[in-house]
């Protein structure tokens, strides 16, 4: 079986259901009763495969993360309550007090504040670079530094990094490459390929569809040997080529209870069986509109990776199936980007992104609202950027909606 979306259709539960449900039924509960004391002991102790507990496996969530293993050919998946918590999880698997990590600033806002305020309390050094420069990263390593962390298209500047180039950089150093895939889910990008071991998403997205829950996805693509981990030695010795998901499940993910509900899970399996096809609509729509709106009346600049005027044009291309489906404008001015946005009718005023819903929100004042307007100026955020994340509406009353916002 080859095709994505067939494999997204017809991964099988491990387990056939005493139903016959064709659909892997919501089992929402907490607790799993055995037959015999000696089972139970079985289970707790991995000599046998079950579920205990909700907060540490639960039926609906292991399948939502078969179904992950399967559409990404990796080593192991683990699911989330949150893109924040299979974040948090990854980080923290990797990196102790007194140690280093590689960023940039030019991250989804709460990863920043994250990295920046509780991180840093928790004594990690955080090293914020041009990720976009490797003789900066280059300069960047010591002996402390234990991961680099980037996302794949920043947002909302649109940045793309060359993955292929850091994660030779950090190989050679024997240091994991961690990239949150929000932009550019498994369908249209083939981490591996590009030498990212270690690949964080938020489920929220592209794969709930629509919006319908929160999430996160934690993937280990299995091309790390994590021998050379001194912060993994004894989850090595006892997992081995498991060691990362060991320590991550076992101990950070039972640790902050970063657990996925089994409802969220069901959505999101339900969701990643369309995903293909809503990200087909959505990113040929982004394309079709960021090329639409250069040069219209009105507008100063149109940013989107796959236009030739993009400065990351050549990488995007080469990296990813499509640039994702957000794009960013810039207007004159904050009144000219709010008359703009409160005429809109059919593009909603919402901070979402990856909703089938097309969604516009300002940055500036949205999602960076307590930082400094030269901190904000720094990560190139003006009062006059909108953010635009396109849907899958038909591209004619999208057009539409803009051409009637932006005249008169
Ligand atoms: C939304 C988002 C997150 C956080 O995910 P949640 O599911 O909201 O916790 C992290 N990174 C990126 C790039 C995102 O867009």
């Amino acid at each position: 079986m080859a095709g994505f979306i067939t494999k997204a259709l017809h991964t099988r539960s491990r387990i056939k259901d005493a139903n016959g449900a064709l659909r892997m039924p919501v089992y929402e509960n907490a607790a799993f009763e055995f037959d015999t004391a000696e089972a139970i002991d079985d289970v707790s102790v991995g000599k046998s495969i079950g579920h205990v507990y909700t907060r540490s496996s639960n039926p609906t969530v292991e399948h939502f993360e078969l179904s992950v293993k399967n559409l990404t050919n990796s080593l192991g998946v683990m699911a989330f309550g949150s893109g924040m918590a299979a974040i948090a999880t990854a980080v923290l698997t990797l990196v102790k007090a007194g140690e280093s990590i590689i960023t940039t600033k030019y991250l989804f806002g709460h990863t920043l504040s994250f990295f920046q305020n509780t991180l840093t309390a928790l004594g990690i050094n955080v090293k914020f670079v041009d990720i976009s420069d490797e003789n900066v990263v280059e300069r960047s390593f010591d002996t402390s530094v234990k991961l680099i962390f980037l996302e794949s298209i920043s947002n909302p500047q649109l940045q793309v990094a060359n993955l292929e180039k850091l994660a030779e950089l950090s190989h050679t150093r024997n240091i994991p490459l961690v990239v949150d895939t929000t932009p550019t889910p498994f369908y249209m990008f083939e981490a591996k390929k590009f030498g990212v071991d270690i690949e964080v998403l938020s489920s929220t997205k592209f794969i709930s569809g629509g919006g319908t829950s929160v999430g996160g996805l934690l993937i280990d693509n299995g091309i790390f040997d994590w021998k050379k981990t001194e912060n993994l030695k004894s989850n090595y010795a006892k997992a081995g080529h498991f060691a990362f998901l060991h320590k991550a499940r076992k101990e950070i993910f039972q640790g902050f209870g970063a657990v996925l509900s089994p409802t969220s899970a069901y959505l999101q399996t339900l969701g990643l069986e369309t995903m293909a096809l809503r990200i087909d609509r959505a990113c040929e729509n982004a394309l079709e509109l960021a090329s639409w709106l250069e040069g219209k009346k009105g507008i100063k600049s149109v940013n989107y990776p796959f236009l030739k005027s993009s400065p990351f044009y050549e990488i995007a291309k080469k990296q990813f199936k499509y640039a994702g489906s957000i794009l960013s404008i810039e207007l004159e001015s904050k009144s000219s980007a709010y008359r703009f946005m409160n005429r809109l009718k059919i593009i909603r005023r919402a901070t979402n992104i990856h909703d089938n819903k097309s969604l516009i929100v300002s940055p500036y004042f949205v999602i960076y609202p307590f930082n400094s307007h030269e901190e904000k100026t720094a990560l190139d955020i003006t009062p006059g950027l909108l953010r635009l994340s396109v849907g899958i509406e038909n591209i004619e009353d999208l057009k539409e909606d803009i051409e009637q916002a932006l005249g008169g």
